[in-house]
């Protein structure tokens, strides 16, 4: 059963300022238009950053502020006549906070209706919740819902109350009630493949089992959607291998993210993050670290 209690334990708490729907920034061409809309925000305890460090190094590499305060992202690409949304927002049921994708895509003028596909990078509740409505019908009339088969078969599975801790059986409960909700229309895709045309899945496990970023091109550039696979603005680029709390395998993660910081900064790619402060920039190096500039 969900509660808030249990989300809190899960070290999720809620955001204490008002929720805002707003469109975080545009980028891309008129032909191919990426729109970035907030589905609003909640706060983290520091601790969640690392499991094994002490508290003092995590307040020196990630700032005093304790809870902070985390954005949600969600990236909608349009071309021709088609509307693709990258995870849909945590819906009514995550935190207060969280849950304005609907109001954003207003701000946006985007019409629900219009809404061709949503790509998930993964099934966490601020990522797969949003999918339903007050009603608990889908909250795209017209969309095609694609995950990855691991990352579903992880989250539907009879084993996964015994692969997760207790404090995170309300994530598993909440993604079977979404999964449900779709029902048929949630399809199963390979996790490394093209899931649209020009649209590359890219494996980026660790975070959870089926994890996958997304890559396709847009202005001549080169886009990643990362969904979760670099969560924190300082410490998952100067830290890969700090194992924070929310991630299911922290090994794999790790080595996730150290591939992925390679890959953005060599191949110059604009990234994505759906926890990122204003949601897109590059991958720089300075010495040995990693750090992300926003665009
Ligand atoms: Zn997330």
């Amino acid at each position: 059963m969900l509660t808030r209690r249990s989300l809190l334990a899960a070290g999720v708490a809620s955001l204490a300022a008002p929720a805002r729907a707003q469109v975080v920034t545009t980028l891309g061409s008129e032909a191919e238009r990426v729109t970035i809309l907030s589905d609003g925000g909640f706060e983290m305890p520091l601790s969640t950053l690392a499991r094994d460090m002490p508290a003092a190094e995590i307040v020196a590499q990630a700032g005093p502020s304790d809870p902070f305060r985390t954005p949600v992202n969600v990236t909608c690409l349009r071309r021709g006549s088609e509307v693709i949304l990258f995870d849909c927002g945590a819906g009514a049921h995550f935190l207060p906070g969280t849950g304005q994708l609907a109001a954003s895509l207003g701000a946006a003028g985007i019409d629900p209706e219009a809404v061709t596909h949503v790509l998930f990078t993964h099934l966490h509740p601020d990522h797969f919740w949003g999918a339903l409505d007050d009603f608990d019908s889908p909250l795209f009339p017209n969309a095609r819902w694609l995950a990855a088969a691991p990352e579903i078969d992880f989250w539907t599975g009879n084993k996964v109350y015994e692969r997760l801790p207790a404090d995170r059986h309300a994530f598993a409960a909440g993604a079977h009630r979404i999964a449900k909700g779709l029902g048929e229309k949630l399809e199963r895709m390979a996790a490394a493949s093209e899931w649209l045309p020009g649209i590359a899945a890219v494996e980026t496990a660790g975070h959870t089992p089926g994890h996958v970023s997304f890559a396709f091109r847009s202005a001549g550039q080169e886009v990643m959607v990362l969904g979760d696979a670099l969560t924190h603005p300082r410490i998952s680029f100067a830290h890969p291998e700090w194992r924070p709390a929310s991630d299911h395998d922290a090994e794999r993660a790790v080595a996730t993210r150290r591939s992925l910081l390679d890959r953005l900064h060599q191949e110059r790619v604009l990234a994505i993050g759906y926890h990122l402060p204003g949601a897109a920039g590059r991958v720089e190096r300075d010495a040995a670290a990693y750090r992300f500039v926003p665009a």
